[in-house]
């Protein structure tokens, strides 16, 4: 055997972190079922990487212990593919699934591949094509002893901020795929504020494309410095022909899912996660087009009015609240997570990964990163005094973009869900006290009181 570690499934990932790997001198090899991508690797690294598409040779040629990365699309394909590879293995390999699985097929899986003295470990990989090219942010799960073996070769091929690389262990089990699944819920949740935040702009204010790439891009130079904001700007400055591309571009967003267990599953725990669910249901109702302009026509013009009060920098500042509101819940959504699923999860070492490398990195990272390292038990970043100082500052401009958008009809789902989410933390009493005398009324549910201990239950007239 002549390579130390293998990828199977050379599509856009694979193939990407594969060169990467190669770059930064690592003897690797690369597996795929349609022969033309393996010999594509090959050739052009002039047979530096081995390209295979027989599973025996692909696996023979891995030094034993073998440690094989799968970059295939979750779900059926991932099992698929495990058990194509089941037979080659030898007790002691040890098998690691880059793809985007959900954290309960990873627990089967780890389970599965234990009965046979097989590792495994979940890792989300986050940076698209281009990141695992250059430098992905990755997050495993498993156990120290597991990462230390892959440590190295992660490390050489992470993305670097300040010099450190962007790869650390999440969690036990299932947890680095965990903290994937809410760094994309959190991805869902950022973009879709940015998409409100064009609306206001552009349909509502009318200004064009190329003044508001300009916008974003100055933005970036900003607090507001990160990937989702720097990309919005190269979107809108591209043309098809003499027309802006984005114009053309119909407006029915599609998902692959990771956004929807983040809600599904921060309503398992009981936490809320309101500027997500809201991003996954924007996304949902602009896949309803027919239905939405039919709508139009029945109810008339949408804008209902102007948002000319709604300056520049109410927004920049709004989208900086909001973003800040997403992280907190995304971040406390994975505390509670460690806590239910026993992972061990380190919030500020979750902070230092997103740096750098991934589509949620971003300057205000660094600032949640300290306020977690600060105070290490810090059950929300709401909490936080340099937060708390910050927020005063920044609600502001946030509750002027939601009303004036909300009083001109243009929809802001993820706007008015993180305002929303501030406003229900921040209120010591909330009218939930009504919600327990009507539960207690209908369904004789008892209620806590604020003089007494106890329990209660009221013959209600
Ligand atoms: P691609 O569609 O580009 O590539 C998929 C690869 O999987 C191809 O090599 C394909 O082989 C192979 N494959 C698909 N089905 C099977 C199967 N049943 N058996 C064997 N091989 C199969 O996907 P990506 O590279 O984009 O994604 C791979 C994983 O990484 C997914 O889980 C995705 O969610 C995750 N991911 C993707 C990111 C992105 O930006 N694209 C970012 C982060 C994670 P063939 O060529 O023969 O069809």
């Amino acid at each position: 055997p002549q390579y130390d570690f293998g990828i199977m499934g050379l599509g856009t990932m694979g193939r990407a972190l594969l060169l990467n790997m190669a770059d930064h001198g690592n003897a690797v090899c690369g597996w795929n079922r349609d022969p033309s991508k393996a010999q594509a690797v090959q050739e052009e690294t002039g047979g530096k990487v081995g390209g295979f598409s027989d599973l025996g040779l692909f696996v023979a040629a891995i030094r034993k212990p073998r440690a094989i990365m799968i970059l295939v699309p979750a779900g059926g394909p991932t099992d698929g593919v495990l058990q194509g590879l089941h037979p080659y293995l030898d007790p002691g390999d040890f098998v690691i699934d880059g793809g985007n699985a959900h954290f309960k097929d990873t627990e089967r899986r780890i389970t599965e591949m234990g009965e046979f003295g097989f590792g495994f470990m979940g890792m989300g990989v986050s940076g698209g094509e281009k990141g695992a090219r250059y430098g992905p942010s990755m997050m495993p799960g498993g156990t120290p002893e597991q990462y230390e073996r892959i440590r190295p070769i992660l490390e050489s091929v992470a993305a670097k901020y300040d010099g450190e690389p962007c790869v650390a262990l999440m969690g036990a089990r299932s947890g680095g795929h965990y903290v994937k699944m809410v760094h994309n819920g959190i991805e869902y949740a950022v973009m879709q504020l940015i998409a409100e935040t064009y609306d206001i702009l552009h349909r509502a204010q009318g200004r064009g494309n190329d003044d508001l790439a300009q916008m974003f891009g100055r933005w970036n130079q900003g607090e507001l410095q990160s990937f989702l904001v720097e990309i919005t700007s190269i979107v809108l400055a591209e043309k098809d022909g003499d027309k802006s591309l984005v114009d053309l571009i119909s407006d029915k967003a599609k998902s692959k899912g990771t956004g929807k267990w983040t809600s599904q599953d921060a309503m398992d725990l009981g936490m809320p996660v309101p500027s997500i669910d809201a991003a996954v249901n924007a996304r949902e109702v602009s896949g309803y087009k027919g239905d939405r302009e039919a709508a139009e026509k029945l109810y008339g013009t949408p804008l209902l009015g102007n948002v000319s009060d709604i300056a520049e920098g109410d927004l920049e500042k709004a989208l900086l609240a909001s973003m800040i509101l997403c992280y907190a819940q995304g971040l406390a959504q994975i505390r509670a997570a460690s806590d239910e699923y026993k992972y061990g999860t380190d919030l500020p070492t979750v902070a230092k990964v997103w740096r750098a490398g991934c589509i949620i990195r971003s300057r205000e990272l660094a600032h949640i990163q300290a306020a977690y390292a600060n105070r290490t038990d810090l059950p929300n970043l709401l909490l936080d005094q340099d937060y708390s100082r910050r927020l005063h500052d920044l609600i502001p401009a946030l509750r002027k973009v939601v009303v004036s958008a909300t009083a001109a009809g243009i929809p802001i789902p993820a706007y008015a869900a993180s305002l929303n989410y501030f406003d229900s933390y921040r209120t010591g009493r909330l009218p939930a006290n009504l919600i327990q005398a009507q539960r207690d009324l209908f369904g004789a549910h008892t209620y806590e009181r604020l003089d007494k201990e106890g329990s209660f239950h009221t013959q209600w007239e």
